[in-house]
């Protein structure tokens, strides 16, 4: 959500002249959009601003001065605290706020001293974005909800975010057929917890997530739709038979489990159990057989035993993944859990987290290795890194390579694998390869 709320910035700040350059040495404005989900990500910032700090102080011998702001959750979190460690900054601003982006860089340059705004608004900042523009991309994200209430007890996101709103269907439409209708063939919907979507639909009510998927299927030229991040409590059949009679909805679905020991779930405020999330993924492989899941993982959370980790590999084995993400607990002031008894040692959290990760490494290989001779669609979005090579997505995200001349960009291709490498597949163009007829590929892929 922070590289889609990063282009959002730069296309409200188009219009008063500013654009997008590769590097902060010659920048009149330099933005941090940070993240605070971790302790390492938010010091980052701190380390980041020194630098920033130098650069800033070089200007006035060229006569430029420059702008340095920062933006999103530890803006929002910190704020005043940021403006004390680092009273050079010119602009603090929570992720609610960047849509007055422009009247806070007015602001700067009329005043003296920093603004601050880290007010969660009352309107909806969505209200007043310039609609997102496809821009030469084939794959494009598009915010649909933002904020969280569940307050699982590790998580910042309902202190920094605030809690759950979902943008109007009509947006969502309006948005999603001004990026089809510029070249978008792929749109991933986001939100802090996507599937608590209820978005306002005129007379009707309210919609869900999954009848807003059915509603985007029928835009023109819109051949892939994916989601995240999801909460598993909150799958709801709409969403489930979303994903039995949508083809257009990729079969990959990433849904943070955290833990397989129930009384660590139950801790952690999760409203699941590991019961619970393995029925749930049966029900959704009964809907969509060639359905691949991938997770989130905390290891090390407050009180976690060895025989809670023991229930954690095994959820793992169970259920198998064919990719991760993985934490050690990082506790985050404010949150329940940080003031918890019982937190683990660093060298525990260290060695659970690496044997954690053998275990999803070998899982995502053996899924890539699996993929070998299976034919595949493939999305292709740019040049690859050798001469008349291309690269692209499956639909279960893999980087795919293949030799292919440019008039490939942008179409969905059938591909026969043909290696799998450690980040990547490499495939073989099938001939007569028809765009659009992707969607069938995919059905046999993993069959
Ligand atoms: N909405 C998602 C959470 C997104 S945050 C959900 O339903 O779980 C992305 C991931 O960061 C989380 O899934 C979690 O695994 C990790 N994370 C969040 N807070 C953390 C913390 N305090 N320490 C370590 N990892 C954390």
């Amino acid at each position: 959500m922070n590289v889609y709320d990063a282009e959002r910035m730069t296309d409200l700040l188009a219009p008063i002249g500013y654009e997008a350059v590769e590097a902060p040495d010659d920048a009149d404005l330099v933005i941090l959009n940070t993240c605070h989900i971790r302790e390492k990500a938010a010091e980052k910032v701190y380390s980041d601003l020194g630098r920033l700090r130098q650069l800033k102080a070089a200007r006035p011998e060229d006569g430029a001065s420059m702008v340095l702001a920062v933006a999103g959750c530890v803006a929002q979190a910190e704020g005043e605290e940021i403006l004390r460690r680092a009273p050079y900054v010119d602009m603090v601003f929570g992720p609610q706020a960047y849509h007055r982006l422009p009247e806070m860089v007015a602001r700067v340059h009329r005043e003296q001293g920093a603004v601050l705004d880290t007010e969660f608004p009352a309107s909806s900042k969505f209200d007043y974005l310039p609609k997102p523009e496809a821009q030469g991309r084939f794959s494009a994200f598009l915010t649909v909800q933002e904020g969280c209430d569940k307050f699982c007890t590790f998580c910042v996101v309902p202190y920094t975010r605030g809690a759950e709103t979902s943008r109007p269907v009509a947006d969502v439409k309006a948005d999603a057929s001004n990026l089809a209708a510029g070249g978008v063939r792929e749109i991933t919907l986001l939100g802090q917890n996507v599937n608590a979507y209820h978005g306002r639909a005129g007379r009707f009510g309210t919609q869900t997530l999954g009848k807003l998927i059915a509603g985007l299927a029928d835009i023109e030229g819109l051949d892939r739709i994916r989601y995240t991040t999801s909460y598993p409590a909150e799958i709801d059949s709409d969403l489930i038979n979303a994903h039995r009679d949508i083809p257009q909805l990729m079969p990959y679905l990433h849904l943070p489990v955290q833990s397989g020991s129930d009384r660590i779930l139950h801790a952690m405020n999760r409203r699941h159990g590991a019961g619970d999330y393995k029925r749930l993924v049966e029900r959704l492989r009964r809907a969509r057989p060639d359905l691949a899941l991938s997770s989130d993982f905390i290891v090390g959370f407050p009180g976690e035993s060895d025989a809670d980790f023991q229930a954690t590999l095994d959820l793992v084995d169970e259920v198998g993944f064919v990719g991760a993400y993985s934490f050690k607990y990082s506790p985050r002031p404010g949150t329940p859990a940080a003031a918890l008894l019982g937190q683990v040692p660093e060298d525990v959290k260290t060695e659970r987290l690496h044997v954690l990760q053998a275990k999803l490494n070998a899982g995502q290989s053996a899924f890539n290795k699996g993929t070998i001779g299976t034919k595949m669609s493939v999305l292709l979005e740019g040049p690859g890194r050798h001469p008349g090579q291309m690269i692209g997505r499956s639909p279960y995200m893999q980087a795919v390579h293949v030799q292919a001349s440019e008039e490939y960009l942008g179409k969905i291709v059938e591909l026969e694998i043909e290696a799998a490498h450690p980040n990547s597949l490499s495939g073989r163009l099938l001939e007569g390869t028809p765009d659009h007829q992707g969607l069938n590929a995919t059905m046999e892929a993993t069959a």
